[in-house]
């Protein structure tokens, strides 16, 4: 039997999510058509609006919806420097976390690339933390020049989650807004929208058990932000197009269920993480665990989170011997795979390129068990001496 380990790259729909999105489909009715059948798929998406504000203590509306996370980083970083610099011409810059998924970071270089913005990136510490007084200097140099701030709630491959709300009062003391990235934290962590302070937070459906295709920008009602598609007007006139009233069904059944469920799993799947993380470690093969981890710590790691460096392996030989013994894992950021390179993330953390290319992600989720930690445990030792055997290192 396979063993799924790539949770943050993507989780299975939930049953629950699965069924309520088949039902809607064989639905009709476009949500902004005015007939009977266009209202009925709008009273589905404003009710799927208000338990997906209420399950992020956020307020429906301030849920615009997106096609997922990657376009609700980029609304957030382009939409908000644009409406930034419309308003105050030397409001041109970002101050990033050098640790942002890849549709911040090159939303940001796309801004610097084509729109004459410019960008500090902040370094985080060794444990992949972002200090609030390094978001403090960068903003300091010249606070007059910031556009918006965006720092991630969680990271997506070493899981270390960051203190947004004290970033998100930092940045407001200099007038800036708050973006934060909490893909991989809603859902797994208590993530309240209105009490961390922060103005724009994006969302995506498929890390928590709801379909891919789908997820959100929670945006405070008076967030400044100039949209990046244009037509029908739909959600405030943020993002035009059609909305796709069976995936927001879906999505707001799986957040709902994920936040129900989420203090008992994330004990469940923190002590699968430590399982391995603690499994590797009796496994004499030299591997060192990425990031800060303490057994039975499930809010400033991510819970199903485990980010390993195996010395002398090259982390894509890794990923396909695993693979080749039926266990699903990633080497980082699943939207880089294919394309070999050490991880911005490991190296960010101050970590040599050889370790950043011998990092691997185990992440668990939902459907994770004991018996998938003891699948990868037994992988490991074979695929390493062979991973090893390849690159010359033994
Ligand atoms: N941000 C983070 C932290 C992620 O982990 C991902 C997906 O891997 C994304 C953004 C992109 O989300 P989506 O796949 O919904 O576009």
């Amino acid at each position: 039997m396979s063993t799924y380990l790539d949770h943050a790259a993507t989780t299975p729909m939930t049953p629950a999510a699965r069924e309520a999105m088949v039902e809607q489909m064989a639905r009709t009715g476009n949500a902004s058509s005015l007939h009977a059948a266009g209202r009925r798929a709008r009273r589905v998406v404003e009710e799927s609006r208000e338990q997906i504000a209420t399950a992020l203590g956020a307020r429906p509306s301030e849920i615009v919806f997106t096609s997922g996370g990657t376009e609700a980083d980029n609304l957030a970083v382009i939409g908000s420097l644009r409406a930034a610099r419309a308003a105050d011409p030397h409001r041109r810059r970002l101050v990033v976390s050098a640790v942002e998924h890849h549709a911040v970071l090159d939303a940001a270089d796309h801004a610097v690339e084509h729109e004459g913005a410019e960008a500090t990136f902040v370094v985080p510490g060794e444990c992949g933390t972002i200090q609030p007084d390094a978001v403090r200097t960068a903003i300091e140099s010249d606070a007059a020049s910031v556009g918006l701030v965006s720092v991630m709630w969680a990271n997506n491959e070493v899981g270390t989650v960051q203190d947004v709300a004290a970033l998100a009062a930092i940045a407001h003391e200099h007038g800036v807004a708050f973006h934060t990235d909490a893909v991989q934290a809603a859902g797994h962590l208590s993530v309240d929208f209105t009490a961390s302070g922060v103005d724009l937070m994006s969302i995506s459906a498929h890390k928590l058990g709801g379909p891919v295709g789908i997820g959100a920008l929670v945006a405070k009602r008076d967030a400044r932000l100039v949209a990046l598609s244009h037509g029908g007007g739909q959600e405030r006139g943020i993002r035009s197009g059609t909305l796709d009233v069976s995936a927001i069904r879906a999505f707001a059944v799986a957040l709902t269920e994920a936040v129900e469920q989420r203090e008992s799993e994330s004990q469940r799947i923190g002590a699968l993480r430590d399982r391995f993380l603690a499994g590797t470690q009796t496994l004499d093969l030299g591997i060192r665990i990425s990031g800060c981890w303490e057994p039975g710590d499930v809010t400033t790691r991510l819970p199903g989170n485990a980010h390993i460096t195996i010395p002398g392996c090259e982390g894509d030989s890794m990923l396909y011997l695993l693979d080749a013994a039926d266990v699903a894992v990633s080497t980082g950021s699943a939207c880089q795979a294919g394309i070999p390179q050490p991880s911005h993330v490991v190296l960010a953390m101050g970590r040599s390129e050889e370790e950043a290319r011998g990092s691997l992600r185990v992440s668990f989720g939902w459907t994770s068990t004991e018996a998938d930690v003891d699948a990868v445990l037994a992988a490991l030792p074979d695929a390493v001496v062979r991973a090893r055997r390849a690159s010359g290192a033994a």
